[in-house]
């Protein structure tokens, strides 16, 4: 049994070790919103090695995540949470910034972090609190600040900029002033940054509660030619009467208006690329407006080779892709076959691009609430016929059957697949369930052959 986090505490206090709660749940619990949190911080004097020592003591298991930068990651009965040794700061000679190393005390190590917001301390024994930069004050305006002069802590780490912009879509705080500049006049920065650091920020940021807000930072502090250079072509990309906003508008309007918990990653991923062809199509039509002729089959190539240079997994690509190229599918909904191919050729996935198609249209300066209403419904019947027929189905067709059983054609076929689809119904073996099927078939199979030699 994994210990709890009050016997980690008691554990480093009697080994004579200072342990202070520190970042997101400090700043959840004083914003007073009840965040489902399983991964605390904690700030500690004690040194990596005697971490690891302390938690031997009490079998805990424990993970180095960076020694050099002195995080141990620990499990207790809630998770995993991390410790890290008081950070410091240290100049290497000739090289202007400052390198991370051990500090001696909690202020020194409050002073190394980001913002003033997740600079904020609760010692574990005693429950004092430290607030060197007022991030109790930032707090309650919703603001966030850099600890410190924010070009310098952006130079010395440019993550820091991607974190800003992240919190800034998941708290809907403002930035402060010199706080976003600093991000603008160093936004070059982020191209010193690994792709999977990069990409795991996007996702927090697209995920949040106010990705309106920080998408719109994003491209004004200038960032989306460097991260997102396949986007840059959205703003300013102006659209015809059926719009209210150029290309980037709508999309940032499409993903927030994607509000629902359910698959919300993958269809704010979807949303965030869904019109990524419109740029590189746009023409004249006859009418004299704007048209985007195919922007989806071309948007759905760039969403391909965004998404792999993202390093997404496969099936996100393949999904985020398939939806991109599919979203302007429109079946008659009185056709039941088109509905059904069209739902075929979203590989299970008819939900995820119905939720896109309703964003996509809230945007639009025409509404098709009903035609969406229409869609879900079909789509939805066409589901339980589907799974009706599944349910009264044999798993294993005649042809399986033969094979299976290694006999020839005969009225045995319809005797097993009726046996088989009564226990389908019945609920003795699950629909499509063909491993059981394959089982109770040989076994029958076993009895027939007996009754017939007697016979
Ligand atoms: P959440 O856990 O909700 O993501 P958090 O603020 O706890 O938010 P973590 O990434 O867990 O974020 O980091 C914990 C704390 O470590 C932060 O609150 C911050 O004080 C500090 N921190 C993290 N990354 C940096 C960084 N790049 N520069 C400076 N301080 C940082
Ligand atoms: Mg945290």
């Amino acid at each position: 049994m994994a210990p709890s986090r009050k016997d980690l505490i008691t554990a480093f206090e009697n080994a004579g070790y200072e342990l202070w709660l520190v970042g997101g749940a400090v700043r959840d619990n004083l914003r007073g919103v009840s965040v489902d949190r399983r991964d605390y911080d904690y700030a500690t004097s004690a040194l990596p090695d005697s971490i690891i020592t302390i938690c031997e003591s009490f079998r805990a298991r424990t993970v180095t995540i960076g020694k050099r930068f002195g995080t141990i990651g620990i499990e207790t009965d809630e998770g995993w949470c991390e410790v890290t040794t008081f950070r410091g700061e240290s100049y290497c000679p000739g090289d202007r910034h400052p390198d991370v190393s051990f500090g001696h005390t909690i202020h020194e190590d409050l002073a190394r972090r980001d913002f003033t917001i997740n600079a904020i301390a609760e010692n574990t024994i005693t429950g004092e609190r430290l607030d060197p930069f007022d991030g109790l004050a930032d707090l309650s305006k919703k603001i966030i600040r850099t600890v410190g002069e924010p070009k310098e802590r952006y130079q010395e780490d440019p993550l820091r900029i991607l974190r800003g912009v992240r919190f800034v879509s998941e708290l809907g705080f403002a930035l402060e002033p010199t706080t976003q500049a600093g991000m603008t006049s160093t936004v070059e920065s982020l191209r010193s940054l690994s792709q999977e650091r990069i990409t795991a920020e996007l996702e927090r940021l697209l995920v949040g509660s106010y990705p309106e807000q920080g998408l719109n930072l994003l491209s004004a502090i200038g960032a989306l030619p460097i991260i997102l250079p396949e986007l840059a072509g959205m703003p300013d990309c102006e659209q015809n009467r059926f719009h209210q906003f150029d290309v980037w508008g709508h999309t940032v309007a499409t993903v927030a208006s994607i509000d629902c918990q359910e698959n919300r990653r993958l269809r704010r991923w979807v949303a965030l690329m869904h019109d990524l062809g419109k740029p590189s199509v746009r023409h004249v039509k006859k009418n004299g407006e704007w048209g985007f002729y195919r922007h989806e089959i071309v948007g759905a190539e760039l969403t391909e080779e965004l998404t792999q240079r993202l390093r997404l997994s496969k099936q996100d690509i393949n999904t985020i892709s398939l939806l991109v190229r599919r979203h302007m599918d429109r079946p008659t909904l009185n056709d039941a076959r088109l509905v059904r191919r069209f739902m075929n050729r979203l590989d299970g996935h008819w939900r995820d691009m119905v939720a896109l198609k309703r964003a996509d249209n809230a945007s639009h300066t025409y509404d098709d609430d009903e035609y969406h209403d229409g869609l879900e419904i079909a789509c939805q019947r066409i589901e339980e016929e589907d799974s009706a027929a599944l349910r009264a189905e044999s798993p294993l067709d005649g042809h399986e059957l033969m094979e299976i059983c290694g006999r020839k054609p005969g009225f045995w076929i319809g005797r097993v697949k009726d046996r088989l689809s009564e226990m389908v119904l019945d609920g003795e073996i699950e629909p499509g369930d063909k491993g059981s099927a394959t089982r109770i078939a040989l076994q029958m199979f076993g009895r027939d052959q007996d009754s017939e030699g007697k016979s």
